[in-house]
Parts: C-alpha cells; sequence; structure tokens
C-alpha cells in the first residue's frame, strides 16, 4: 500500500469515528436546533427567500419602531409564496396594520436575537466571561473577538482600542485566576480608520500604534492573539503589521500570537511559504490559524465588477485541495509554525489528525478551531477525542454583530456548506471522506459587450511601486513648453499660459502657447482641410488609429496619470481612474462609431433605402480642468470618431496634459489638422472660436454660467452660417444623497465622505447635499463629522492621501466665501484648518447642518468640499427637498426599504441615479453619465446615444426599377 493510500485509510478510519461520534452528538440537541435546522435548509433550498431574509436580518438592527418593522416585514415578504407557515403568512400580509405591528415586531424580535444569540456569545463582558467559562469546563479553549461596526474615524478606532485594552484588565486576570488564558482576535481594520492598500507602509504604522499597548497588556497577563485575515485589499497590510510588531524587541521572542491565512485565496501557497520562511527567521515559533475564508462572494463580485483578476479559487474543490497542501506544509513546518486547524469540514478535520499523528505531534504542538455556535456536534467529538480545540467566540452587542452573522448565516446555508452536508442532508460518509477532486471548471459567463480598462487595484507591490516611479519621472520632466499645434506646425505666440501644481504653486507644471483669434482662425482653416481626407477614411480606419491610441495610453498610463498628480491635484486613485475612464472612451466610441456609420438598409421590391450618418464638419472641444484627460479624450474622440474634425481649446488649468493627449493622438496615426491643439487664457479666443460661422458643433463640458453664455453665443452671426450650430454642454450640479432611516451607516457614511470630499468634491457629480430622514439625522452626523476628521489631506504625490488642493487659488477663495457665507445662514458642524508646507491651495472639508433648503448653502454649486446636511421628516419630504434645485445630475439613495428604493428610482430626478453606493465614479457603458435641467443638454456620454449628436442622418432611396425592370434583391 502506498503512502498515500495508507493515509487517506487513516484519514477514513478517523473520519468515521468523528463522525459517528457527531451523529450522537446531534440526536442529543435540544429540539430548538431542529428549527434551526429546517430554517436552514429552508434559506439553502430557495434562492429567493435567502436573499430576503438575509437582507431582512441585516435591515433588522436599524428599526426600533414597531411600524417600521413591520413595514419591512411585509414590503420583503409580502409578494411571494415563500416557505414560512400560513399563520406566519398571514401576519406577514397583515403586520402593516393596526395593533398587529406590536405584536409581531416583539415577537419577531425576540426571535432573531434567540439566533443571534447562538452565534455571539453575549453583549457584556460579563455574559462574555460567564460564556467562555461555559467552553473551559466543557474542555475547550476559547478566542474572544469584539464585534462592532465597521470603523470609519480615528475617533472610532481609538474606541475600539480602549474595548480591548479594558477587556484585557477585566478579564484576563479572571481567567488567570482560574488558571486559563484570556486568547484575543483582533481584526487590524479596526485599528486605523484610513487603512488603503496604495499605502501599506503608512497603513501599518498607524495600525501598529494602536496594537502596541494591545499586545503588551495581553503579554503582561499572560494572554495570546491572533490577527484575523480580512478582505484581499489589505491582507498585504495584515502580514506586514504581524511581521513588523512581532520583530519588535518586546514581542520577539513572544510565542503566543499568531495569523490567519486563508486558503481560498489562489497564492495562499506562496504567502505561506514565506511566512514559514521568516518565522523561522523569527525563531520563536507563531501559530497559524488555517481557514478557508468568509468573504468569497465578495471577492469574487468585486473582482468582476472591477474587473480585476480573481483573487479566490473559483471552484469549492480547488480551496478544498488547497486546504490540504497548505496543511501538510504546516504540520511539515511545526518547529517554527503551531498549526490551528480552523475548519468543519470532517475531512480537513481527519486528515489533520491523520497527518499530525504521523508526525507524532504532541497535543500542545497543534489545536482545531471552530466557532462559537457552529458544528457544536463536532466540537463535542473533538473534544472527546482527546484532541486541543479552540472556539472562536464573538461577543459585543447583538445589534452591530448582525453583519457577521449575516455572513455566518450565509456561508452556512449555501448547497456548497460542508455543515449542510454533515448534520442537514444526512450526506454519507464516504463523501464525506473522499478527497477533494477535480471536476470541469464551469464555464465563465461571457461578458456581454463592452470592456473596462481595470483601475489599480493598488495591492501589488510591483504596480505600487511603477506609479511611484512614474511620479518620480514626471517631476523630473516638470517645465516644459508645448506650442500650439495647427494643422502640421506647431506655433508659437507671445503670450504663454503657466500651469502651476496647485499643492506646491512655486512648482511650475509647464507653459504653453496662448492662441489669439488669428490662431482661432487658422486652427478652423486647418480643420476644414483635413476634414474630407479625415471623412473619406472611413469609421473602420478612424476607429482602429482611435484604438492605437488606446493601447498607447494604456502602456504609458501611469505617466499620465502622474501628470495629473502634478497638474490636476489628484491623488493616486483618481489619477489612475481618469486615465482608465480615457482608455475606456477611445474603445467605446471607436466601436459605437464602426456601428454607427454602418448604417441601416430598409429595401423592398424596386427601391432600396440606405439610413446613414455623416459627419456635422468642424467641432469645437471645450472641456474643463476636472477630468483633464478623460473628459478631454471623451469628447473629442467621439467628435473625430465619427469623421469630424476638432480643435481643442483645454482648459487654461490643465494645457500641459492635453498637450501630452494630443501629441498621443497624432503618434497614434490621426492626421494633421484633425485635431488642432488651441490653449488659450481668457475668454476671448474661447468665445471667438464658438461663434466662428465655420464652426458646426461646440463640445462643451463645464459650470452651468460658462455653458449658459456659450449657448446663447452660439446663436450669433447666424445669418453668416451655412448651417444651425449644434451645442452640447454639459454643466454642473448640486447633487444630493438621501439617508433613510433604516440605511446602513457603515456604508453610507463611508459612500457620502468618497462622494462629498474625493477630489476635494471637484467632481460635478460630487454630493454637495445630504438629507437625512427622521432620526437617524444624530447618529449619522457622528459618524460622519468623525469620519470627516480623521481624512488624510496633503499632497497628492502620497499614496496615502484622500484629498489635495483645490485646483487654484481663484476656487479657493470662492470656495471661502461661500463657507464665509454659509456661516451666516446655518449651523456650521465641521471645518479643518489645513497647514500643508507648500502654500499648496488646500481647504479643509466643512460641514454645515440646518440648512435652509431654499439657502445659497443648497442651491448653488460651490464645486469644493463643502457639504450641506439637511432633515426631512419623511423619505417622501426627503425627494422632494432632493428634486428642488435648477440641477438634475447626480443623486443618491442609501435605504433598505425595497419601496422606497422603487419610489427614488421613479421620482428622484436626475440623469444617475445611485441606490446604496456612493455617487460619483461613473464607468462608460455601464453608467452613461449626464443630466438635464441646467446640469445639462448633451446625450449621456459613454452612453449608446451619445455619438448621434455629432452626426446628421441622412436617407439615400434609389428606384431600381428601370422600364419595368428590378435585380432580386432576394427578400
Ligand atoms: P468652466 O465653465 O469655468 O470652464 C469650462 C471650459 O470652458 C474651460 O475650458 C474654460 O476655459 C472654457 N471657458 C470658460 N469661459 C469660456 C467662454 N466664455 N467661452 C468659451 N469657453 C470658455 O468650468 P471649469 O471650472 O473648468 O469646470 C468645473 C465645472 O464643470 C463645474 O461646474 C462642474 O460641475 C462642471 N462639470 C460638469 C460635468 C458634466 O458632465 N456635467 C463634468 C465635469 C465638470
Amino acid at each position: 500500500m502506498s503512502g498515500s493510500q495508507k493515509l487517506q485509510r487513516r484519514t477514513e478510519t478517523i473520519g468515521r469515528d468523528l463522525l459517528a461520534r457527531a451523529r450522537r452528538a446531534t440526536a442529543e440537541a435540544p429540539a430548538g436546533e431542529q428549527w434551526l435546522r429546517d430554517f436552514m435548509r429552508q434559506l439553502g433550498e430557495d434562492e429567493r427567500f435567502r436573499v430576503r431574509a438575509l437582507r431582512f436580518i441585516d435591515v433588522l438592527p436599524a428599526l426600533t419602531g414597531d411600524r417600521e418593522l413591520a413595514r419591512h416585514l411585509h414590503e420583503y415578504f409580502a409578494d411571494g409564496d415563500f416557505p414560512l407557515p400560513d399563520a406566519v403568512q398571514w401576519g406577514i400580509r397583515h403586520a402593516g396594520a393596526g395593533p398587529l405591528p406590536h405584536m409581531v415586531a416583539p415577537a419577531l424580535r425576540k426571535v432573531v436575537e434567540w439566533i443571534g444569540r447562538r452565534f455571539i456569545a453575549g453583549e457584556t463582558t460579563d455574559e462574555a466571561f460567564r460564556a467562555i467559562e461555559k467552553l473551559h469546563e466543557q474542555g475547550m479553549h476559547t478566542s474572544l473577538d469584539l464585534l462592532g461596526e465597521v470603523v470609519l474615524s480615528e475617533a472610532e478606532a481609538d474606541a475600539y482600542q480602549q474595548q480591548y485594552l479594558q477587556l484585557i484588565s477585566t478579564l484576563a486576570p479572571r481567567l488567570e485566576k482560574s488558571g486559563r488564558q484570556l486568547h484575543l482576535s483582533i481584526k487590524v481594520s479596526s485599528l486605523y480608520s484610513q487603512i488603503t492598500p496604495l499605502a501599506p507602509e503608512h497603513s501599518a504604522e498607524a495600525v501598529k500604534q494602536r496594537l502596541r499597548p494591545i499586545l503588551k497588556a495581553l503579554r503582561q497577563h499572560n494572554g495570546a492573539i491572533t490577527l484575523d485575515m480580512e478582505h484581499f485589499d489589505i491582507r498585504h497590510i495584515v502580514l506586514h503589521v504581524f511581521r513588523d510588531i512581532l520583530m519588535e524587541d518586546d514581542f520577539h521572542d513572544w510565542a503566543d500570537a499568531g495569523i490567519a491565512m486563508q486558503v481560498y485565496l489562489k497564492d495562499s501557497e506562496q504567502e505561506l511559504d514565506s511566512l514559514i520562511r521568516w518565522a523561522r527567521k523569527r525563531g520563536t515559533p507563531v501559530h497559524v490559524r488555517l481557514v478557508r475564508g468568509a468573504y468569497w462572494d465578495m471577492e469574487t463580485v468585486i473582482a468582476r465588477r472591477e474587473g480585476w483578476s480573481c483573487p479566490v479559487w473559483k471552484e469549492k474543490w480547488q480551496t478544498d485541495q488547497c486546504y490540504e497542501r497548505c496543511l501538510k506544509m504546516l504540520i511539515d513546518s511545526h518547529a517554527w509554525i503551531r498549526p490551528a486547524i480552523a475548519s468543519h469540514n470532517i475531512r480537513s478535520l481527519a486528515l489533520a489528525m491523520a497527518l499530525m499523528d504521523k508526525a507524532e505531534l504532541a497535543d500542545s504542538a497543534y489545536e482545531f478551531q471552530m466557532l462559537y455556535g457552529m458544528a457544536e456536534p463536532l466540537q463535542h467529538a473533538l473534544v472527546d477525542m482527546g484532541r486541543p480545540l479552540r472556539i472562536y467566540v464573538p461577543a459585543g452587542p447583538i445589534i452591530p454583530g448582525m453583519a457577521y452573522l449575516v455572513r455566518r448565516l450565509l456561508e452556512n446555508s449555501t448547497s456548497a456548506s460542508f455543515l449542510r452536508m454533515a448534520f442537514i442532508e444526512g450526506a454519507d460518509e464516504k463523501t464525506l471522506l473522499t478527497p477533494p477532486k477535480s471536476a470541469d471548471q464551469k464555464a465563465e459567463k461571457p461578458d456581454h459587450g463592452f470592456r473596462i480598462e481595470p483601475a489599480h487595484r493598488f495591492t501589488d507591490a510591483a504596480e505600487r511601486d511603477a506609479f511611484a516611479g512614474a511620479i518620480n519621472a514626471v517631476r523630473n520632466n516638470l517645465g516644459g513648453h508645448d506650442p500650439l499645434i495647427i494643422g502640421e506646425k506647431q506655433v508659437e505666440t507671445e503670450r504663454r499660459i503657466v500651469s502651476v501644481n496647485p499643492a506646491c504653486p512655486n512648482q511650475i507644471v509647464g507653459t504653453v502657447a496662448a492662441a489669439g483669434t488669428a490662431e482661432a482662425d487658422a486652427a478652423v482653416t486647418a480643420a476644414i482641410q483635413a476634414a474630407p481626407a479625415w471623412r473619406a477614411l472611413g469609421a473602420d480606419e478612424r476607429a482602429g488609429i482611435l484604438r492605437k491610441a488606446a493601447s498607447t495610453l494604456r502602456t504609458r498610463r501611469d505617466e499620465f496619470a502622474a501628470w495629473q498628480v502634478f497638474e490636476a491635484g489628484k491623488p493616486w486613485r483618481e489619477a489612475d481612474a481618469d486615465v482608465t475612464e480615457a482608455i475606456d472612451y477611445l474603445n467605446y466610441y471607436a466601436a459605437g462609431a464602426e456601428r454607427l456609420v454602418a448604417g441601416r438598409r430598409m429595401d423592398v421590391a424596386g427601391e432600396t433605402n440606405f439610413y446613414g450618418y455623416i459627419p456635422r464638419g468642424v467641432a469645437a472641444v471645450i472641456p474643463p480642468w476636472n477630468f483633464p484627460l478623460a473628459i478631454t479624450c471623451g469628447m473629442l474622440s467621439a467628435a473625430i470618431a465619427c469623421g469630424n474634425t476638432a480643435i481643442l481649446k483645454p482648459s487654461s488649468q490643465t494645457p500641459v496634459i492635453a498637450a501630452k493627449f494630443v501629441q498621443l493622438l497624432l503618434e497614434a496615426g490621426v492626421p494633421a489638422g484633425v485635431v488642432n491643439y488651441l490653449p488659450a487664457d481668457g475668454a476671448t479666443t474661447g468665445e471667438y472660436l464658438v461663434t466662428h460661422p465655420d464652426v458646426h458643433i461646440i463640445v462643451f463640458t463645464g459650470s452651468r454660467d460658462v455653458g449658459c453664455r456659450i449657448r446663447q453665443l452660439a446663436t450669433e452671426h447666424m445669418n453668416e452660417q451655412k448651417h444651425v450650430r449644434k451645442v452640447i454642454a454639459e454643466m454642473g450640479g448640486k447633487n444630493a444623497i438621501i439617508i433613510d432611516d433604516d440605511a446602513d451607516l457603515d456604508d453610507a457614511v463611508a459612500g457620502i465622505v468618497a462622494s462629498a470630499f474625493g477630489y476635494a468634491g471637484q467632481k460635478c457629480s460630487a454630493c454637495s447635499r445630504l438629507i437625512a430622514v427622521g432620526n437617524i439625522h444624530e447618529k449619522l452626523l457622528e459618524r460622519l463629522i468623525h469620519a470627516t476628521e480623521s481624512i488624510i489631506i496633503g499632497p497628492p504625490e502620497r499614496p496615502e492621501t484622500f484629498m489635495g488642493p483645490v485646483i487654484s487659488a481663484a476656487a479657493a477663495a470662492r470656495i471661502r466665501t461661500a463657507i464665509d457665507e454659509g456661516r451666516q445662514a446655518a449651523s456650521l458642524a465641521h471645518a479643518r484648518d489645513v497647514n500643508i508646507p507648500g502654500d499648496g491651495f488646500y481647504i479643509g472639508p466643512v460641514i454645515f447642518t440646518d440648512v435652509d433648503p431654499g439657502s445659497a448653502l443648497a442651491q448653488e454649486e460651490i464645486f469644493g468640499p463643502v457639504l450641506a446636511v439637511m432633515r426631512a421628516n419623511t423619505f417622501a419630504e426627503a425627494l422632494y427637498i432632493a428634486n428642488g434645485t435648477r440641477y438634475a445630475l447626480t443623486g443618491g439613495v442609501y435605504a433598505r426599504s425595497p419601496a422606497h428604493l422603487r419610489q427614488a428610482a421613479e421620482d428622484f430626478e436626475v440623469g444617475n441615479l445611485y441606490l446604496n453606493r456612493k455617487i460619483t465614479g461613473a464607468i462608460v457603458g455601464r453608467q452613461p453619465f449626464g443630466g438635464f435641467r441646467m446640469s445639462g443638454t448633451g446625450a449621456k456620454a459613454g452612453g449608446p446615444d451619445y455619438l448621434l449628436q455629432f452626426v446628421h442622418a441622412k436617407t439615400v432611396t434609389e428606384n431600381t426599377l428601370r422600364r419595368g425592370f428590378a435585380p432580386d434583391e432576394g427578400d
């Protein structure tokens, strides 16, 4: 018999024993268990019920009033045929009326709390202590985990740290007295609110500062700790913290520290290998808790949505196989690693025992770990077999702990869940103990349509280093000069525009020539001359050139992003997203123009009909500075993809990035004269251009005032023109987010901060109004203010910076005036002085409360980091306030009431509505972007109708009947 056969035999023997003991314990379980098991089964069997039930459990903590709870119950469950007892169905259907809410709601809360307490050990330290002691008496060890909300601010991170310290000082001595050890499990993300994959060193330093006192206190009390592993984005930071801190003098010889490793990650063996090497170097062993991983759904969905390669195994059997490989690695390294096998999978447990026994590991050299309240029969079976077992015990208020609970329930009701197989469906031993087998991989669902250019994830060191390298390279190239480009010529002028770094105005990013009206005339002439050949080239050839430009931009994406860091003051992520959006526009419009120009045939017998499109002529493209590459590229590429020629008048705040892009287009093969580069300062040249009789389309994005003026100017000189000029004007916004009283504040606060203060509020889609419904106002404001206090403001070059400067001294002055005026009209709830060396145009975030919805603060676009908070008594009133401005660009709602979400979708008057997510960051092809009312007149950018604005439709009809004969068109 081969070694592996012997191992399998041994595994099966142990597994059968384990299973038999567990099934005996199952039979002894109390009656309530049966109900819970039935409930789990129903969750697993009916996908619709599962999703509704989990979402309902998720919102429940926010529903403090009985009527609210009854209303939600009705909204979630009244319209379906769910596997619930008739009486319950009846109750749900009638829950909203009469005295029923006051009967239904308390009963339901009791049931859910009962389920909650099944998985959460207790709300107070005393309750937790009692639960732990009970487990200890049953021969188990424990690891305590403090549950709570997501940490959004430094105040919340401080509070977590204090909670841990308090727990250690009260619990550890009590446990020590009875000869037991306090073992904590801790989430690194609860110790620093601004943790970011972009800046692992910075994030790790901040975490370590709060972690150090916890470790010291634990060590003093002979306690132990495991760092939990969280989602993929911060895994490198958790590992960084772990390795760094355990090499410090105070901890390098401490053997009671550990870390969790997730085997559902495809590179888990590499990471484990490097951890083992590190532990070997350190000398003192560490624990490694081997888990499958609890965020599989989230990791998969996020990777798919963002276009990233998926970090987790696709199939369950792959994870299972990886678990076994990692298990062997751990056991082989038991001199430096103390394996903690955290699993409820009978095969994994049995194999681990077989391997341990073979390696003759002492019981003190390893342990098993399981979750509190889960697979209890298995827990008892392990203890029965004399194996060391630690229970992971979540403790804390049941209500915030619900997020945790939902994850647990999710894990255990999916069809792949081992628990269901073992105890609910009664799968046979053979199935349970067979080694995980490779199966055919399910085919990927085809990705329909357009594929976006993925943003950097920044979890990879090489990606971060390349980006930092590009910033350094661009820094060394600042201060150059770009002339105008008119036809084939580079044209110098006497006047120059000086572009400076808004974070450090003494630093000149570059200079460009400034065009006057004579140069504008020359540019129009060049565009007219280039037009026939460009049109004749055909849509496919033109699309080919645009795709080539997209591919060059892809290879130079970090360089282009770095220019924006310096010229537009964009932090890393914002700069990167601007470039990927530009790449998307090039590809999207290339494909769109090909489709459009192909036209449509509508022939009948004796007659051919062709419906096609022809370019309009010469386009004046006038972008803003805030998306200096994306919007410039979008408007310009749409125009030329359709066969028009163009004159680009960039914003005078960001002319350098525009010059680089025009050069890239020319290098990609755009012929001379098709794109002319015409920066100009002041309004004269721009206005000359928009009134020029030979300009056919004006493609403008910018402020409402300028947009309206351009529309007006565009009607001038009509008598000298042979055409009616087309004006596409995308303008400003005064965008609102509504926070309903049942919203998830963890999500909502993060979404508000990103929407209101990302890029210092200088996005047309930014949130500048916040409307809180009902009594969520106080809690929302408290968390929001703390979260806002915590964001990192600084030079955009630094990876950890969340918010940089505003674009110019003039913008800063304008924003300050608006803030001063706001102080007279509303209460200032938050403002921050920013003292960053270098005279940058920094303005700290500002939050006003008690804002009158009709005041200037709530009506006028400020275009800076200023947020006006208002209250509404009802959701309908919130919608009324939200709709009460002249703008209609973006809007958002955080709510968990299906009825309110539907109402928002119908009645919120905006071009782009976002439900339960931030309101910035539209993606080409997925969220076509643009507003109506005074927010714009165009069709949506990055959408299916956008290109129609750049063409005339033309019908060509030919009578094919000649003297009674017509060619057979084969209909
Ligand atoms: P802006 O209106 O000041 O300038 C926009 C462009 O118009 C610039 O290139 C500018 O040089 C040019 N311009 C200014 N006056 C002109 C004139 N009289 N004639 C011809 N051209 C003239 O806007 P901005 O400060 O660059 O950008 C911020 C504004 O843009 C905000 O209001 C924002 O909401 C809006 N914006 C809207 C969208 C959208 O898609 N709706 C997108 C981004 C920005």
